[in-house]
């Protein structure tokens, strides 16, 4: 029986001054009757809903020539068909990848203190969380997709994901088995980090929260779409699909996932201005290192 947190149960009087979503939270874990296995089945489900659902505006806009003019690379609009083939093994990899992943997620958080009882932390703690894992998750995301960049790494586990040089939403998890698992590490394992740093102040629904914000963000920064209401005209620190789709275009830098500040502060960014600031101090370093030769 679902006692977790608070110990309510359905036919407590209790259970009523629960709002809508904790309501139909503690029913779900009643009805299944095995934690586990709810918050696996919830867990998978909210993933696949979200990351379609997010991608399929984008398909829309495709379609509609309106929305060109905010395309960034608009000479290279992927068809139906090659959507299409990218979903199918998207999926392949959400069933044997990512499934086994979010199964082995309860055992592990509960491990390390997660609470998924009713009711729901206060939304301002909720808020903070995430905007801890996001800078988490940009920091793992940084250095191990600059490592993938790595000759044969490259060749290896992260080429897959540049098989589209103009990409587009559901591309954001068409990736190998190994790339998935690794870098998903950022997204699951920030959650778990904290957990088990700060003794279990940390509720399933904040986890869920996060995890559909950064199917966002990744849908987000690979639609190829640039709107003048994206989020990184709001925060000039939000990298957004300006940031992510130089980089499937270059093949180098703006190795980050959602700040822009990891690529600015170690000089990776690749932006046209910042490649040719590279190169003017590139020719600077030879011409002094020539100057000092010579006398
Ligand atoms: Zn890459
Ligand atoms: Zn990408």
């Amino acid at each position: 029986m679902y006692r977790a947190g608070s110990g309510v149960m359905l036919s407590d009087p209790a259970f009523h001054q629960f709002n809508f979503v904790e309501r139909l939270w503690a029913a779900w874990y009643l009805w299944i009757g095995n934690d586990v296995l709810a918050t696996g089945i919830l867990t998978f489900i909210l993933h696949e809903f979200f990351y379609f659902a997010r991608s399929l505006p984008f398909m829309i806009c495709d379609q509609i020539s309106w929305f060109r003019k905010y395309k960034i690379q608009a000479g290279k609009m992927p068809t139906l068909q090659d959507q299409w083939d990218c979903a199918k093994i998207v999926l392949l990899s959400h069933f044997t990848v990512e499934l086994p992943q979010i199964w082995l997620f309860h055992p592990l958080a509960t491990y390390f203190g997660l609470q998924y009882g009713v009711p729901f932390p206060p939304v301002w703690k909720m808020a903070a969380q995430i905007a801890l894992f996001f800078v988490m998750e940009d920091t793992w995301h940084y250095w191990a997709h600059r490592l993938f960049h790595y000759g044969p790494l490259y060749r290896a586990v992260h080429k897959m994901h540049h098989k589209y040089s103009a990409p587009f939403g559901i591309a954001a998890e068409y990736a190998s088995p190994i790339e998935v698992m690794a870098l998903g590490l950022g997204t699951v394992g920030s959650p778990l980090l904290w957990a088990s740093l700060s003794g279990g102040d940390l509720h399933l629904f904040t986890m869920h929260v996060w995890m559909i914000l950064r199917v966002f963000q990744a849908v987000d920064s690979h639609s190829g779409y640039d709107f003048p209401w994206s989020l990184n005209k709001l925060l000039p620190f939000w990298a957004g699909a300006a940031h992510h789709d130089i980089h499937h275009e270059k093949f180098i830098g703006n190795y980050a996932s959602s700040f822009c500040w990891w690529d600015y502060a170690m000089d990776t960014e690749a932006h046209a201005e910042a490649r040719q600031r590279r190169r003017e101090k590139a020719i600077a370093k030879t011409k002094q290192a020539r100057s000092k030769k010579v006398l």
